[in-house]
């Protein structure tokens, strides 16, 4: 179904934003400086929701990734980053944290040119969430400790002891590959933690949104972080990706992004049995109970998918409700969506932005479509359209069953799947019937049902009234085929650690 929609390319507000996209021909940043791909080769970068070609990036391959691996490695061996003190590493990334908050409205504004998303979203939830990611892992840089052990061997030589303890030392050099819904925050999410463990760090950003990535790497170096300990190196997931998941030199991957995708960095870490930390895919349910507060639960369910244009790993794309409100809750969600705004991130007015290329809109509509083939009604949306076509309409699914591809599969655009269900059994076996565990939300006002359903969920994350609640203390991250590990919160910077034990006898 096509939407009629007009689009008014719109110009950054700020002389900063403005400035960064007349250089038009960016470069990468490997030790400390601003370099080309050897090859020479470029690749666009485009406004999604206008079209209009942004600027053009390096198409960085495996010669380049080798160069910032190499460059990561001497910078992790050089006494300027070996030798710093955790408290004097702090102070760097406090001070990152400020130049981020500093340059807020043009990293808003850059996020939304590149992305699509609507400028609110950076400049309330997603630039705040990356400053608060540096200055949580600040706290931590002070705080990596070791044991002491009191063992229980018993044949030292007479007359001695053991003394044991551990040391917990940084695990090397980290490749970092992110996807493109959430670029800063999800970017900040890996190097806050790896830099605050004493790595170093070699950044592959998604093709389709590297502006901020690369204005960050300015901002990194503006802090005082010594040259080579964080790289940027741009370019395809095929190409650069590849080689930064298969490189020898690399110790660790942390990766976010799709299921499929993140199947392939185990193969690529086989050979130097590289550590992983996998953030994938989800299909997460928002259950709403017989009970629930609807003024709460229907804006929070419709939101739990539509924010971000449904571009969002625990996006609520599920949605179970009780028989008895079925009806009443599916058009709240179906009136919230008509209601939304689609336009220009850059135009204050614009609740939903573009999603992020044709390639995704495409996908997205195709599932729409094996939904309506396979007999699922379309109760509300169902459009595309925009200049490029990256434009979906908020849509709301019912009459569907569990083997329909809508249901299974993540189609990570802003459409929802709706079920009644009428037992409490049914809906955790409802809620479970997935290969993905990374979210859920229970929408109740029984304090034991809502425990009960969050003992009960397999996800690694669950939401009681509420959805998509994110923050540097609360660990993220999925059971089954959502992932390996988890970010954010106290663990997340074990990701980037070895533990050493040391055994005397004195
Ligand atoms: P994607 O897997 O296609 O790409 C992610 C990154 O991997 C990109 O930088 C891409 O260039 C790179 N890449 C692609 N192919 C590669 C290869 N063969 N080798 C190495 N790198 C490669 O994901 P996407 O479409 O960019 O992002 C959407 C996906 O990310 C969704 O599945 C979403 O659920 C997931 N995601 C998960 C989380 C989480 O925290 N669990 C957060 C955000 C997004």
């Amino acid at each position: 179904m096509s939407l009629a929609l007009e689009i008014v390319d719109l110009p950054p507000a700020t002389a900063a934003a403005k400035e960064f996209l007349q250089r038009r021909d960016h470069r990468m940043f490997i030790g400390g400086e601003w370099v080309e791909a050897q090859s020479g080769a470029r690749l666009e970068t485009h406004n999604p929701a206008s079209g209009a070609l942004l600027g053009t990036i390096p198409a960085g391959a495996a010669a380049d990734v080798d160069r910032a691996v190499s460059a990561a490695r001497a910078a992790f061996e050089s006494p300027a980053w070996r030798d710093m003190t955790g408290a004097k590493r702090a102070r760097l990334l406090w001070k990152i944290a400020d130049l981020i908050e500093a340059n807020l409205d043009e990293l808003c504004e850059l996020e939304t040119l590149d992305q699509g998303k609507p400028l609110w979203v950076g400049k309330y939830a997603e630039v705040p969430g990356a400053i608060e990611q540096f200055r949580y892992f600040a706290g931590a840089a002070t705080k990596i400790e070791g044991t002491t052990i009191p063992s229980s061997i018993d044949y030292q030589p007479p007359g001695k002891k053991i003394f044991a303890y551990t040391v917990k030392e940084p695990l090397g050099v980290v490749g970092a590959i992110v996807p493109w819904n959430s670029p800063l925050v999800l970017t900040a999410m890996k190097i806050a933690p790896a830099l605050a463990a004493g790595c170093t760090m070699v950044l592959k950003p998604a093709e389709d949104t590297s502006l901020t990535a690369l204005r960050l790497a300015e901002l990194i170096a503006e802090a005082g972080v010594p040259p080579g300990v964080f790289n940027v190196v741009t370019g395809l997931g095929e190409t650069a990706g590849a080689a930064l998941a298969a490189h020898p030199g690399v110790d660790k991957v942390t990766f976010t992004g799709s299921t499929e995708v993140g199947k392939l960095m185990l193969d690529a870490a086989k050979g130097n049995l590289k550590r992983l930390t996998l953030e994938l895919g989800g299909k997460s349910p928002a259950i709403v109970m017989p009970d629930a507060d609807l003024e709460l639960a229907i804006p929070g369910v419709a939101n739990a998918i539509f924010f971000n244009a449904g571009q969002v790993c625990v996006a609520g794309s599920r949605l179970y409700v009780h028989d008895s409100i079925f009806e009443r809750v599916v058009e709240g969600v179906a009136n919230y969506a008509r209601g939304i705004r689609l336009g220009h991130g850059l135009d204050p007015q614009t609740q939903m932005g573009p999603v992020v290329n044709v390639k995704q809109a495409e996908r997205i509509a195709g599932y729409v479509e094996s939904g309506r083939a396979a007999g699922a009604e379309i109760r509300v949306g169902g459009g595309r359209g925009g200049p490029r076509g990256t434009f979906i309409e908020p849509t709301v699914l019912t009459r569907v069953r569990p083997d329909m591809k809508v249901v299974r599969e993540e189609i990570f655009g802003p459409v929802v799947v709706a079920t009644p269900f009428d037992d409490v059994e049914e809906i955790v076996t409802l809620a479970n019937d997935t290969h993905y565990g990374l979210a859920a939300s229970v929408w109740t006002e029984s304090l034991s049902a809502a425990h009960r359903l969050a003992a009960q969920i397999r996800a690694g994350t669950v939401w009681i009234n509420c959805h998509s609640m994110f923050d540097a203390t609360l660990p993220i991250g999925g059971m089954k085929q959502s992932g390996w590990g988890r970010e954010s919160g106290q663990q997340a910077v074990e990701n980037y650690l070895e533990t050493k034990t040391i055994c005397a006898v004195i």
